[in-house]
């Protein structure tokens, strides 16, 4: 801090969007401190999120990929799995990580303080280490960043077999029977990796379809693929009770695909969302209004209701995103530099991590057709593409959306191999304001997935009658 002790910004939360905000403060000549409940930095994401369960799909679709290569006349043995070597390994990933971040910080001269922050006034934040004992903070500027949780339902036991995200990264075992509750992205990722690593899986969703969010054709053609891993799909039905026996969880359905009787499973895991933690950090007594559900209301350059209080990541709202904390935690740290930085993305990209992995920015096709927005609309099947047939992996498609009149792109949505990567050309033209003509005459390398991108708006050229 400074000669009064004050530092210029505090950063609450050392997740991707606070050590983000932290190092661009840092960066930009402000004395940082970023307080953080756990020893390591990196929040959920680094910890129990996006890193560890991305090394674990890594290893299942290595295992499905060499599965695969029956087909093609090479048959390996089953795979020996040894759950203790593959968890060293996704902790191996996370320390290198989260090591790397605790470097930067010190490079950067940011102050990392450890224990639970909780706000005494607009300017002094007291944080409560692990000892008991209790420090004060005084900050010109505050950056909260500090993150969600998953929701839990209240009638689920306390029982070592119900686990959310962070349990069942913990691989403690491979359950032969598995319940998913949540058909989401980060449910179905789980489910990815527990049913290649030998579970049978069932999926319960409220909602009538899995993967919301996606538009439906991208999704039916990762359901087809995946359906070998499933006993059953439920959609439309509710989990509504749970009870704990010696030989399992006894879960009821109700709703359209609800079976009549208890089913019994060795795992269950509960994905049914997140929710910010905006309450339990004492944001009254800073003055920051905090909504009923617990998100904390920003502006553009990521103001509270308190001028001098910026608010980040999955605390502010829905896309509940690393990509999009880290956007915004730069824009927080620029604004309190004096810099004229909004957060103004067109589109944020979401990519869903399975086998094949689900991507899609910008409108969808379904959200144009609920809301009459007329589209011209590319697709290139990759039936037509020389890379993923070479690749023996022809399921997927690339989808882009053009503006009908101005023929700029709107969206795109992609399922396939690699689709996660492929996707952020689409961001990029959609941020440029591309047109079809853009993308469809820009040269891309063959043979390539990423090829399929400009094949689709190929496509859509060519279905467009009032081109010049
Ligand atoms: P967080 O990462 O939640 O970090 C908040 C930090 O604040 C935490 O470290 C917490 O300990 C700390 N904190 C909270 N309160 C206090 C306090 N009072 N005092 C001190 N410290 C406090 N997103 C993607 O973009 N891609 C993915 O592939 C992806 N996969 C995911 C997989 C799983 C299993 C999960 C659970 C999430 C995944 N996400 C993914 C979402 C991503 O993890 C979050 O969007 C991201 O971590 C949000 O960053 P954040 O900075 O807002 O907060």
């Amino acid at each position: 801090g400074g000669a009064d002790g004050q530092y210029d910004v505090l950063v609450l939360g050392a997740g991707p969007g606070g050590y983000s905000a932290a190092f661009r403060a840092a960066d930009l000549g402000l004395s940082v401190v970023l307080v953080e409940r756990y020893a390591t930095l990196g929040g959920v994401c680094l910890n129990v999120g996006c890193i560890p369960s991305k090394a674990l799909l890594h290893t299942a679709a290595v295992i499905d990929e060499a599965r695969a290569q029956a087909d093609h006349g090479i048959t390996f043995g089953e795979p020996k799995i040894d759950l203790d070597k593959l968890r060293g390994f996704k902790d191996g990933v996370i320390s290198k990580l989260t090591g790397g971040l605790a470097g930067m910080a010190r490079a950067r001269k940011v102050t990392v303080v450890q224990g639970v922050g909780e706000f005494l006034d607009p300017n002094h934040l007291s944080v409560k280490g692990d000892d008991g004992k209790t420090q004060t903070l005084k900050f010109a500027s505050a950056i909260i960043a500090a993150g969600s949780q998953s929701v839990k339902l209240p009638f689920l036991p306390d029982d070592e077999r119900i686990v959310d995200s962070t349990g069942a990264l913990k691989l403690k075992s491979i359950p032969k029977k598995m319940l998913i509750i949540g058909g989401g992205i980060i449910g179905l990722e789980m489910g990815t990796v527990y049913s290649t690593l030998g579970a049978r899986l069932d999926v319960v969703e409220m909602l009538p379809g899995l993967m919301q969010g996606a538009d439906r054709d991208l999704v039916k053609v990762w359901q087809k693929m995946n359906a070998p891993r499933f006993d059953n799909i439920m959609l439309n039905t509710k989990t509504v009770g749970a009870e704990a026996k010696k030989d399992g969880i006894y879960v009821t359905f109700e709703g359209e695909g609800a079976p009549k009787e208890p089913q019994r499973y060795d795992l269950v895991l509960q994905a049914v969302g997140r929710s910010p933690n905006g309450k339990k950090i004492a944001a009254d007594k800073a003055g920051v209004q905090v909504t009923d559900r617990g998100f904390i209301e920003v502006d553009r350059q990521m103001r509270t209701n308190v001028p001098h209080i910026y608010a980040i990541g999955d605390i502010v709202g829905q896309p509940m995103l690393a990509h999009k904390a880290v956007h915004e935690g730069h824009v927080a740290a620029e604004v309190i530099a004096g810099q004229k930085s909004f957060f103004d993305a067109r589109v944020i990209p979401s990519v869903a991590y399975t086998d094949p992995e689900v991507a899609w920015v910008g409108l969808t096709e379904d959200e144009a057709k609920k809301n009459g927005i007329k589209v011209e609309k590319g697709l290139f099947p990759w039936q037509a593409s020389g890379r993923a047939i070479a690749n023996g992996r022809d399921e997927g498609f690339t989808k882009l959306l053009f503006d009908a009149e101005t023929h700029r792109i709107l969206g795109g949505g992609i399922v396939g191999t690699h689709a996660g990567d492929l996707i952020s050309e689409v961001a990029l033209a959609i941020e440029m304001g591309a047109d079809m003509v853009d993308i469809g005459k820009t040269i891309h390398p063959h043979p390539t997935l990423g090829e399929s991108v400009g094949l689709a708006a190929e496509a859509a050229e060519g279905a467009c009658t009032d081109l010049p």
